[in-house]
């Protein structure tokens, strides 16, 4: 049920819900208590160990669409607090020094344009905030076809050496990407990374469904 507030939003702004379709704000008071309650990392015993803050059901997906494809700026809060969750766990799960950086997956620099801002780095610094690790905007991706449309395989094929450091260097970091679908993203960041000396200690991403058998061992 909509408040009053949501009424007179949605009656000046005519905007609805992402997450459900109420008419009111772009993301309402339920989809984000819902959100929250979803939120519990999980750990994947892959090398490096994926922690993955929540399922992708329920409304996660809308958020994240939301967030960077339909520009709903308010959703950068929450979601940058549930990688942070992520972090955590895996901060206390490895044991990582506080010179840890968070590294965002790269985003093409197409869909940066196409959407105005790199939605993961501002994600990455949310997330930096609330857990006093750097972030460090320490890779960027050539040009690729869109992953959504491709198959596992073909994602693969699509990210490998698209990416490259934009400085070498050394110490640990974790790479915090959105979504995990078949790793490939974040297997092509662990090789530009370690290419360029650095020490990929874990992977957090706010959502994926890693008790599927095959994502988990596909990377
Ligand atoms: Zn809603």
């Amino acid at each position: 049920m909509s408040s009053w507030w949501d009424a007179a939003a949605s009656a000046l702004l005519g905007s609805t819900c992402v997450g459900c379709e109420t008419p009111g704000r772009p993301w309402c008071s339920e989809c984000a208590a819902a959100f929250a309650e979803s939120v519990d990392p999980v750990l994947a015993a892959v090398d490096p160990p994926l922690i993955v803050a929540c399922r992708y059901d329920g409304c996660v997906p809308e958020a994240i669409v939301g967030y960077k494809d339909r520009g709903i700026s308010s959703l950068r809060p929450l979601l940058g607090h549930v990688l942070a969750a992520g972090v955590l766990e895996a901060v206390e799960l490895i044991g990582a020094s506080p010179t840890t950086t968070l590294v965002p997956a790269a985003t093409s620099s197409a869909a940066v344009r196409r959407r105005g801002f790199d939605h993961m780095w501002e994600l990455a610094r949310t997330a930096s905030a609330a857990t006093d690790l750097p972030a460090g905007r320490l890779l960027r991706a050539g040009s690729r076809a869109d992953q959504a449309r491709l198959s596992f395989a073909a994602r693969r094929r699509n990210v490998h050496s698209t990416m490259h450091v934009t400085r070498t260097g050394d110490g640990p970091v974790i790479v915090v990407d959105d979504v995990r679908t078949s790793g490939a993203t974040l297997a092509e960041c662990d090789r530009a990374l370690t290419e360029g000396g650095y020490e990929v200690v874990a992977h957090v991403v706010i959502a994926g469904s890693i008790i599927d058998p095959t994502c988990a061992q596909d990377r």
